[in-house]
Parts: C-alpha cells; sequence; structure tokens
C-alpha cells in the first residue's frame, strides 16, 4: 500500500514536471491568462479617477484591479513654468471624489485656481446671466491643467500600488466577450489582448478609452452621435495688468462661444469654439492680431441690432419694477495682452452618447459613454460622477458578496448615471443650437430667456446645483 502511494505521488509529480515544461515550451505561464477582478482600459482623468477609486475603497481589499493606459506614465516631478492649453472647470463635486481618492491635495500642492463667479452674456443683446456662490464667500469651480489632474492621480496610484496594478504603454488591441450563458467554447470572463501579444482576463471591464472608445465599438454599442460645424481654439493668455482674477467669463459670439477661464492674476486660458474656417485663421495669425481678435470678441457691439436691444432693455425694465433687487451688475472682462509660449491648438467638437453604458461584465464611464460640447465645461465632469456612482454600487456588491460583473448592479449604474447625464446633455446642446444664430427671434427668446433666468435667484441656485455636482 505505502509503495503504491508513494508511486502515484511520483506519478502526480511527473504529470506537473510535464505540465510545466509544456507550458514553458507555449509561454503559457500563470502570469499570463491571469484573472483580475477588475481592468480598466483607459487611463486619462477618469480611468485614472476610477483606478484610484477603487483602489481606496475598503470593501474591495484584495480585489485584482488593473489599470491599462496606451501612453507613457505621466509623473511631474516639478510644475512646468508655463502653463498648459489643456484645462478643465473642476466642479465642487468633482473636487470633493478627487479629495476622497486623496489626488486632490496633489493637485491643490501643484497648481490649480478657483473662481467663484461666472458671467456669460450674448454677443448679440444686452442679456446676461452671472452666477456666484453666496455672493462670493465659496468658490464655484477650479480651473486645473489636464496634466496636473492627471499626475495627482499618477502620484495617487503609485501609492496604491498594493491595490492597483497599472500598466503603461499597453495599448488594447483586441476584446474578446463572453457569452452571458456560457456557451461551450466560450471562456466566462472578457479576455483583453495587448499590442505585445499579452491576453489578460476579467470579471469586470470598465471602458474609459475616451471618445472614440475601443470597447463601445468593439461591443456594437449604438450610439447617438454628430460632429458640431466648430473646433475649439485653446490658448493661454496673458493679460493686460494683474487682477483678482476670479471670475469665468464667456460670451456667446453667432460663431460660437468664447471663455476666458482664470489661471492665475495674470494668466488665463482660452477656450474659444468657432467655425472650423476660423478655427484655422486663428491658428495661422501672428501673435499681436491673435489677441485683437480675442479683445474684439469679448468687447465689440458689432452684432447687436437696435431692435433687439430696445426690446432687451424694455423687458429688463418690465422685470426689475416686478423684482427691483433681482439680477446682477454686468463687468467688464480684462482685457487680453499677449498669449504663452506654449502653440494655439484647435479640437474639432462633437457629442456622442453611448445608447447603453453597459453590457455583461462590460461598463462604459467618461467620453467613452458621453462626449459633450465644452460651453459649460461639463465633460470631465460628467467623467468624474459616473466613477462616484459605479465605485459606490461596487463596493456595495463586494460588501454583499456578489459577482462584480454582474448585470444586477451595474443596469443601476447605468439608470442613475443616464438620469443625470443626458438632461445634461440635452440643455448643452439646446444652448449650443439657441447661440448658434442671430436671427432676430432666436435673439430675442434667449434674451428674455436669460434675463428672465438671471432674476430669479432660487432658479439659478437650482442650475448651479446641478452643474456642481
Ligand atoms: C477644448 C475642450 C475644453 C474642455 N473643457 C472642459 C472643462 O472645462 N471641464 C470639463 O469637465 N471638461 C472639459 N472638457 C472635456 C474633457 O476634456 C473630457 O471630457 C475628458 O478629458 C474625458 O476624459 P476621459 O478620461 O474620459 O477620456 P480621454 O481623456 O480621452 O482618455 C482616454 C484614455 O484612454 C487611453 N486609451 C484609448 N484607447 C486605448 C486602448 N486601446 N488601450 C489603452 N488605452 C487606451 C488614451 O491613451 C487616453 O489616455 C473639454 C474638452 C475640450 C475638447
Amino acid at each position: 500500500k505505502y509503495f503504491r502511494l508513494r508511486s502515484w505521488t511520483g506519478f502526480i509529480c511527473l504529470i506537473r514536471g510535464l505540465r510545466g515544461l509544456v507550458s514553458a515550451e507555449h509561454g503559457d505561464d500563470s502570469a499570463k491568462n491571469e484573472v483580475y477582478d477588475v481592468i480598466i482600459s483607459g487611463g486619462g482623468m477618469v480611468g485614472s479617477a476610477m483606478a484610484c477609486s477603487l483602489g481606496m475603497d475598503p470593501n474591495l481589499v484584495g480585489k485584482k484591479i488593473l489599470l491599462l493606459e496606451a501612453g507613457n506614465k505621466k509623473v511631474m516631478d516639478k510644475v512646468p513654468d508655463t502653463y498648459s492649453t489643456r484645462v478643465s472647470s473642476i466642479s465642487p463635486g468633482s473636487a470633493t471624489l478627487l479629495s476622497g481618492v486623496g489626488a486632490w491635495e496633489h493637485i491643490t500642492k501643484m497648481r490649480c485656481k478657483p473662481y467663484k463667479k461666472m458671467q456669460v452674456w450674448d454677443a448679440c443683446s444686452d442679456a446676461l446671466i452671472t452666477f456666484d456662490k453666496e455672493n462670493l464667500q465659496d468658490e464655484m469651480a477650479y480651473i486645473v491643467e489636464n496634466d496636473i489632474v492627471v499626475a495627482a492621480l499618477t502620484k495617487q496610484l503609485d501609492s496604491l500600488s498594493d491595490n492597483v496594478k497599472v500598466k503603461y504603454r499597453s495599448k488594447v488591441v483586441k476584446y474578446t466577450w463572453p457569452m452571458p450563458h456560457h456557451a461551450a467554447d466560450s471562456i466566462p470572463w472578457v479576455q483583453v489582448t495587448l499590442a505585445n501579444g499579452e491576453t489578460l482576463q476579467t470579471k469586470l471591464l470598465i471602458g474609459a478609452d475616451g471618445p472614440n472608445s475601443m470597447v463601445r465599438r468593439e461591443l456594437g454599442i449604438p450610439t447617438v452621435k454628430w460632429n458640431y460645424d466648430q473646433s475649439a481654439v485653446v490658448a493661454v493668455l496673458h493679460l493686460s495688468e494683474p487682477t483678482e482674477n476670479n471670475v469665468a467669463w464667456q460670451r456667446f459670439l453667432p460663431t460660437g462661444p468664447i471663455a476666458m477661464l482664470p489661471l492665475s492674476d495674470t494668466e488665463s486660458s482660452l477656450v474659444w469654439s468657432t467655425s472650423h474656417r476660423l478655427a484655422e485663421e486663428l491658428l495661422e495669425l501672428d501673435e499681436e492680431s491673435f489677441v485683437d481678435a480675442i479683445n474684439s470678441a469679448f468687447w465689440s457691439n458689432e452684432n447687436q441690432s437696435e431692435l433687439i436691444e430696445t426690446a432687451g432693455s424694455l423687458f429688463r425694465g418690465a422685470l426689475s419694477t416686478i423684482m427691483p433687487s433681482a439680477g446682477s451688475p454686468r463687468q467688464l472682462p480684462p482685457s487680453v495682452a499677449g498669449i504663452g509660449p506654449k502653440t494655439r491648438v484647435m479640437f474639432p467638437l462633437g457629442m456622442g452618447h453611448a445608447s447603453e453604458y453597459i453590457r455583461h461584465r462590460v461598463a462604459l464611464i467618461g467620453d467613452a459613454a458621453h462626449r459633450v460640447h465644452p460651453l459649460a465645461g461639463q465633460g470631465a465632469n460628467l467623467g468624474f460622477g459616473d466613477v462616484a456612482c459605479l465605485t459606490q454600487l461596487l463596493s456595495q456588491a463586494a460588501f454583499n458578496g456578489k459577482d462584480l460583473g454582474a448585470m444586477q448592479h451595474l443596469l443601476e449604474y447605468e439608470t442613475e448615471r443616464q438620469r443625470h447625464n443626458l438632461p445634461m446633455m440635452a440643455a448643452i446642446d439646446l444652448m449650443k443650437r439657441l447661440y448658434s444664430t442671430n436671427a432676430a427671434p432666436v435673439v430675442l427668446l434667449r434674451t428674455f430667456g436669460l434675463q428672465a433666468t438671471n432674476m430669479l435667484p432660487a432658479l439659478k441656485e437650482q442650475i448651479m446645483a446641478f452643474a456642481s455636482k
């Protein structure tokens, strides 16, 4: 009996040894085909925040989480002397999320500019609206360079290396989807193939791979999308003189909105959405003419007509007899004296919405699920909202011992986020259309609408609360 047992053990060892030899020959070691609990595809602002948020969650400790990013690791040992042209207005809700994942502290140490007020006005009439937080006590939002947001999240991911693994320069080239009801020849997990040939598996894939999402495309998720007839020109602006610079300015021109967002006492960031042709011309202009064009876009009254002006002031007069103290005085934006050394860049603008954010074992977040016009500064904020919502649902699922890739909580994520994102996207698209014309009836309509809204503090509070989530 003893002999038989020993020979049986030896036989198992022999088989194991042979299997080891065969798999080494085929390069099939256990590191490959590793099964992760969550793989996040895309490490932009939103995907990196998702990785941090999952890595920090106490209910997800011990889960295998991997972030894949096609680009290089973005470390920032020292904050660059010059500002980047790519910035985002980060809402208080997003700041809370970034603070919860430990990145906000790094951002404030690096560079960020809070602002307390926003003035939006129409180039075709006198109509304007201002938003401020309880008479300038609180911050309305923060202007942060995108590189700084990513660098802060990267730093935080470094400190979470026990919980989250990150692979940079790792482009996904193929996804293989599981069949919901385990067909005999299908794997139960999502399989991810990298450009270097490595294959990985995951119980849940989170697609954070931007507006041209390969995850969304390969899943064949129907997407409503269109290109706008506009491109955004971005640049760093030097102001004529130092100011407190705590107001975000946006003026709607018939060709598109121009925005000046504060960076420091002497510098602001330009986001000028305009026709593709004008955008190309703006990139070609010498510095002096470019600066003249910006100042004139903010100051000139060439698009105003007497009819609209008279109607607008009559309406405003009528409103102020009903609500004498409401409304706010017009302020003038600072004038621009020059531009920063970073080159001006233009981006074609579009809108897109995935009709489904989830599939079996897959969820889309950020621009992969929704892309908006920058006029409301909401794109990344909507993405951070997705991160907060999905983290909370996955955390709860893990706490209850549920499968992270199960449809039940993914469906909750989709419902909750679409309920928030769709009205916001519709409002942004409507604004874009309403302000892309100088036809008198439309100008009158929006003039009355803007003036009335400006006189209704409760409505403005609601708009602000919705936009700051
Ligand atoms: C001019 C302009 C101004 C804007 N201003 C604001 C603003 O003020 N406020 C605001 O909230 N939003 C703003 N936005 C929108 C904001 O920039 C985007 O919503 C945000 O960058 C989206 O982030 P994301 O991480 O979802 O996608 P992305 O930034 O596109 O990141 C996707 C990442 O996925 C990686 N990736 C892609 N494919 C693969 C693959 N196959 N394998 C591995 N990795 C992959 C990419 O390398 C990239 O790093 C603005 C946009 C523009 C154009």
